[in-house]
């Protein structure tokens, strides 16, 4: 073992940390504070995160030996890609760890809002027998519009034709043919919008993406369209979007992810026809062994200067 060590911050499933260890030193500090992590990172040739640590560019300015940042999991806005760049720090992801969580997630918010499951159950559970105001729809036959055709957008497209659903999909960065391939019948932006009775987000948070659902795309839905957002907070202008709300323009919404997290009791999580789950969309046993599993190799793949399947910079 070369003395290598790595530094764990955000919580990572044993599995992971024990292929670390068979290679490195590591220390896991879950919860450290950034000042802290300022402190210490000298020290460190890795360092392995979630989406809790902002690994920032004084981050990457304080290291003196760190070789690979990595991301368990997908997101990679909690990183200061352009400082890791300069720093000639690698920065590696577990992108497909995730997937089928999320995908798995993005039905189960889809049927929660078809069927308003959480006010139903909540509803007995206050002592009530109400059937009449929980009259629901039927997935099968409704349009859902895809944003974002990467890996969990073309699994969702997969589990929702499965259910009888017409599957749109938008990405301008994927050609149609590729589109069509991933079971989903390729659009513009604003024909999704004006033609989905579901509307699903899975692009990445980046200046493109902020705020690309904000009053304006509300306006071009269908009216009575249901939103889910498993994406990321900011992808969906939150103001915009209790105002379409409360105008029925928009008649649910199911969210994950916040633009503030944890957001609160405010007023969208406190609506009636908004289902909130706080940002649960990988939080699966499998999906969380996968995730440790997959960054531990590529992070020691890393640190060895073997090839890498996951790198981002
Ligand atoms: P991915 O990289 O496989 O797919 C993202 C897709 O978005 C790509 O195909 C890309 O071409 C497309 N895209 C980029 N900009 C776009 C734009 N302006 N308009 C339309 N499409 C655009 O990523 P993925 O694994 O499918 O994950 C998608 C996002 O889901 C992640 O970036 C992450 O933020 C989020 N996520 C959330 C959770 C959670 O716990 N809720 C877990 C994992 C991932």
């Amino acid at each position: 073992m070369p003395g290598w060590k790595i530094i764990v911050t955000d919580g990572l499933n044993d599995s992971g940390l024990e292929l670390l260890s068979t290679h490195a030193q590591v220390d896991s500090r879950f919860g450290i504070s950034g000042a802290e992590l300022l402190d210490v990172i000298a020290d460190y040739d890795a360092l392995i995160v979630r989406g809790r640590t902002h690994v920032t560019a004084d981050v990457f300015a304080a290291a003196r030996r760190l070789q690979v940042v990595g991301r368990a999991g997908v997101g990679i806005d909690n990183i200061d890609l352009a400082a890791a760049n300069q720093h000639q720090v690698a920065v590696v992801n577990s992108p497909l760890a995730t997937t089928q969580a999320v995908a798995e997630h993005v039905l189960a918010l889809l049927f929660s809002l078809a069927r308003s499951i959480p006010a139903a159950d909540g509803s007995l559970k206050s002592g009530l027998w109400h059937k009449k105001q929980f009259i629901g729809l039927e997935l099968k036959d409704k349009a859902i519009g895809i944003i974002g055709m990467g890996n969990i957008g073309s699994t969702v497209a997969q589990l929702t034709r499965s259910l009888g659903m017409q599957v749109f999909g938008y990405d301008p960065l994927i050609s149609e043919a590729e589109i069509l391939h991933r079971e989903a019948q390729p659009v513009e932006f604003q024909d999704l919008l004006s033609q989905s009775d579901f509307i699903t987000i899975h692009v990445p948070l980046s200046t493109e993406t902020r705020g690309l659902i904000n009053g304006e795309s509300f306006g071009a839905m269908k009216r009575g369209a249901r939103l889910v957002c498993t994406a990321r907070g900011g992808i969906v202008d939150e103001t915009a979007l209790l105002s379409a709300l409360e105008s029925g323009q928009v008649a649910g919404a199911a969210l994950d992810v916040f633009a503030k997290e944890p957001p609160g009791m405010s007023a969208l999580v406190s609506h009636p026809r908004v289902i909130a789950t706080p940002h649960i969309g990988a939080q699966t046993t499998e999906a969380q062994a996968r995730a440790a599993v997959d960054i531990a190799g590529e992070v020691i793949a890393a640190l060895k200067g073997d090839p890498l399947r996951w790198k981002i910079v």
